[in-house]
């Protein structure tokens, strides 16, 4: 039997100055990698000269890299779920086009799956990320272990590995917003981490702002658990009970003590508090309603102008 091919997917979006860096580093690994192997990029609507040095590296390792070119920008887990519909690998990685995650450790990642792990996940050792960032995911982490049920030490890392039998689980979700590494979790019978290098982003800028970054988390939240409901639904229960011994009090002051005035602005405070809590639910409903409906209208969640390099 001759070896397991290899797939590498990775996403791409306005990556220009990363792209001949990367290609330089990637293609010496999976060269030396000493099995079939595949590359497969997605190019997610780049508006700069990303899809000329894909199609580029394509000619120059002819059979070994193949192009999805997205009509717009779906995002990078619709991309990856893209890559992973076109990839025929044994074994799938994948990983960020912008040598954050340095392409020498895919051998590593190889190995563990040699070893029988279906889903080998990974931890950023020495995370070169500006420090808000870093902060923001130590608190996404845990919240998310708690709320989803799973155990990841770090969501945000996204060169993984995956079997071929998560591959097609993860297939035949066909949800319009999703977190994958939790989707994999999902499906993993023995998952592993293994801590790996991790780098600053050298070329270009991160294409996850702030509203970005909280919109993709709250995929994470909704994707995977029913808690952030049901945890306002507790709030409240805990807030109707609270206010209802508080009016039984102020009805027996009003008759021990007489009318008062006194403490307006105290009860204004609380009264925006409640207001605050009310509006988050009312939002925090909406965001999964919305996911709702844009499940049932069930509209492509991504269009493929043109697949390259699978012309044999
Ligand atoms: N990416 C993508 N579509 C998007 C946003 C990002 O395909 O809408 C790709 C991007 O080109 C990169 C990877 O996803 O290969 C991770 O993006 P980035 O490095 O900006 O994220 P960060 O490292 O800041 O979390
Ligand atoms: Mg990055």
């Amino acid at each position: 039997m001759s070896d397991p091919l290899v797939s590498v997917v990775i996403p791409v979006y306005n990556e220009q100055e990363s792209l001949p860096l990367l290609f330089d580093r990637l293609m010496p690994v999976m060269e030396n990698l000493g099995r079939p192997y595949e590359v497969v990029f997605i190019n997610d609507g780049s508006r700069d000269r990303s899809l000329a040095l894909l199609l580029d590296c394509k000619d120059r390792f002819p059979g070994r890299v193949v192009v999805i070119d997205f009509n717009g920008n779906f995002g990078q887990h619709m991309a990856i779920m893209a890559g992973f519909a076109e990839a025929r690998g044994e074994m799938i990685l994948t990983m960020d086009a912008d040598l954050q995650n340095p392409p020498e450790e895919i051998p590593r990642i190889v190995a563990a799956m040699e070893e029988g792990h279906d889903v080998v996940g990974t931890v950023r050792s020495g995370r070169q990320d500006p420090f808000f960032r870093k902060f923001a995911s130590r608190i996404v982490n845990r919240v998310s272990n708690r709320i989803t049920g799973l155990k990841l030490n770090d969501y945000g890392c996204m060169m993984r590995g995956y079997s071929r039998r998560i591959i097609t689980f993860i297939n035949q979700c066909k949800e319009t917003t999703t977190f994958i590494p939790a989707l994999a979790q999902k499906f993993a019978m023995n998952p592993v981490e293994i801590p790996i290098a991790h780098s600053e982003r050298e070329q270009g800028e991160s294409k996850y702002g702030l509203y970005r970054l909280i919109r993709l988390n709250f995929d994470l939240m909704t994707g995977f658990s029913l808690i952030p409901l049901q945890a306002v639904t507790m709030l409240g229960m805990i807030v109707s009970a609270l206010s209802f011994f508080f009016s039984v009090f102020l009805l027996l002051r009003r008759l021990i003590v007489g009318p008062e005035v006194e403490g307006v602005f105290t009860l204004m405070a609380l009264n925006f508090l409640f207001m605050g809590i009310t509006l988050f639910s009312v939002g925090l409903v909406g965001e999964y309603i919305g996911r709702i409906y844009q499940e049932v209208r069930e509209r492509p969640r991504f269009v493929i102008r043109e697949v390259w390099g699978r012309d044999e």
